[in-house]
């Protein structure tokens, strides 16, 4: 490859998120660098209630989740519910760069007030290498079309690296929706579930680099590093498992397809294991 390593590592990841999502982050961005949204909320104010409900948007016409999770309910193996209960959750924290993500907001573009609690869990892969990873997020981009991030990354030895606060409102799914729901932060810009998602993402294994439909799958310490992740997500915020999807469902440009080869089995058997499902 004739790029550097560095870059073409960093402009891959960032290739993941679709253009609709970079105008989303976008908004966020310049609207913060220039016109703050609460100006844009003060002219509806002056504008009245009804010609605010015409600026509303309509929902987004997405498909319902159908949750894999869901479907069918495994014996528990009483090793693997001893092995993961035993499990501390053991975060390794990164600072990510104040450009590469913002904070929940509680009224949208339109002056509605909005619950910013995550209540949708959003699975993604890395494409690349954890390290590369790590250095997009860590990287200021002035650029608005290249911020992105999630708040959780775990890694194919099954490190669990945290980017973002739950807290704080991270850019995984730009253009997106989860059962007929998303939020205008900004009305230049179209809807996204990330006020109330939370993103965690999966290192890609070494033959899945690249675009490709497929590879060869996550390590069983991907697989319980995840599990421990969104136990503590689902118990810390009541979020239902079968709100638990990927970025492939929740967007709304068609562009996403991961995770690639995620095997909601091995999920499956780890929630259940630590009596969150079934
Ligand atoms: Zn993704």
């Amino acid at each position: 490859m004739a790029v550097a390593i560095g870059t073409g590592v960093t402009l891959g990841l960032v290739g993941l998120l679709a253009p609709q999502q970079r105008r989303e982050q976008s908004r966020n961005e310049s609207s913060l660098l220039s016109k703050p949204p609460v100006m844009d909320w003060l002219d509806d104010a002056a504008k009245g209630p009804a010609e605010q409900n015409a600026l509303t948007p309509a929902p987004p016409s997405s498909r319902k989740w159908d949750s894999p999770l869901l479907k069918a309910c495994p014996a528990s193996d009483p090793a693997l519910q001893q092995r993961l209960m035993a499990m501390p959750l053991q975060l390794r924290t990164i600072q990510a760069d104040p450009s590469n993500y913002g904070e929940r907001t509680m009224v949208d573009a339109h002056g509605q007030r909005i619950d910013p609690t995550p209540a949708v869990i959003v699975l993604h892969e890395t494409v690349y290498s954890l390290g590369s990873a790590v250095n997009t997020f860590t990287t200021p981009h002035p650029n608005d079309n290249d911020q992105a991030s999630y708040h959780t990354l775990v890694g194919q030895q099954g490190e669990i690296v945290q980017v973002v606060d739950p807290s704080k409102r991270a850019y995984g799914a730009g253009h997106s929706a989860f059962d007929g729901r998303w939020v205008f932060t900004s009305k230049h810009f179209s809807g996204s579930i990330n006020n109330f998602a939370l993103h965690v993402s999966l290192e890609t294994p070494a033959d899945g680099m690249g675009p490709g439909a497929g590879h060869s799958g996550y390590s069983k310490a991907q697989y319980d590093a995840l599990s421990r992740v969104l136990a503590d997500w689902l118990v810390r915020y009541h979020i239902e498992p079968r709100a638990i999807t990927t970025h492939r469902h929740v967007d709304q440009g068609g562009a996403r397809s991961d995770p690639r080869s995620f095997d909601w089995r091995e999920l499956q058997k780890r929630l259940t294991a630590m009596g969150l499902v079934c």
